[in-house]
């Protein structure tokens, strides 16, 4: 299935502005417990991901995802830049030859996230991305399998998102520089389950108003 051109952008707009508008919060909690750098590398990563809206609008998904995880990788550096690339390189392996429903991308997602898990040697609990991306992966899982409204779908995804970042705030870090602070990063929200939270809940206010 091709992505409408209208929708490919609108995605990516929505959540560059919403990056924009939350980088100096983000910018802080990585200066709390990482390096500081992880919304300007995302910003960068985003800034180029919008460059090739033009071509990513000729693609079908699964080469749009490639295209994705192709840009990410190669510029936004940091720990996240190699974990975002992979998780969209996998969605886009996954995603091949197959029509993106509700259901199918259920999969093509969880497919990613356990790349993800794969390629950065982490779980869920150890105050990483992971913390919102498990559950949400989970929770579209559940609800595919439970036929629901694609409205409702939408509204959990965005609620799981926003309760697996929260959880990363009473966490010690496992993985990712924050590890090396122990208990001093408790009470910290990690960057990248923000990050990954603002853009799945722009994702969903996308979709649900598409
Ligand atoms: P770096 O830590 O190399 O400076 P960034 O600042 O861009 O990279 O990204 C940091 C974010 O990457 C963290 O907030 C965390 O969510 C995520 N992260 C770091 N290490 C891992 C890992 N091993 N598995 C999953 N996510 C990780
Ligand atoms: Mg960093």
């Amino acid at each position: 299935m091709t992505p409408s051109s209208t929708l490919i952008s609108e995605l990516i707009t929505a959540i560059q502005n919403e990056i924009n508008a939350n980088a100096d919060e983000v910018a802080e909690l990585d200066r709390a417990i990482g390096d500081g750098d992880h919304v300007v590398n995302l910003q960068r990563g985003l800034d180029a991901v919008a460059v090739i809206i033009p071509e990513l609008s000729q693609l079908d998904w699964s080469a749009a995802f490639m295209k994705i995880g192709m840009t990410l990788m190669s510029t936004m550096g940091g720990a996240s830049g190699s974990l975002f690339g992979t998780l969209f390189i996998t969605m886009s392996k996954a995603a091949k030859d197959k029509e993106l429903d509700f259901s199918s991308f259920s999969d093509v997602f969880m497919q990613g996230v356990e790349s993800v898990k794969k390629r950065g040697k982490a779980d869920i609990g150890e105050k990483t991305m992971l913390d919102t991306l498990i559950p949400v992966a989970n929770c579209i899982i559940a609800d595919a399998n439970k036929n629901i409204e694609l409205a409702q779908a939408l509204n959990n995804a965005k609620a799981s998102a926003i309760t697996g970042m929260q959880s990363t705030k009473d966490m010690i870090a496992t993985k990712g520089r924050a590890s090396f602070l122990g208990g001093r990063a408790i009470g910290h929200i990690d960057a990248g389950a923000r990050t990954s939270q603002l853009m799945i809940c722009t994702i969903a206010y996308v979709l649900l108003s598409a």
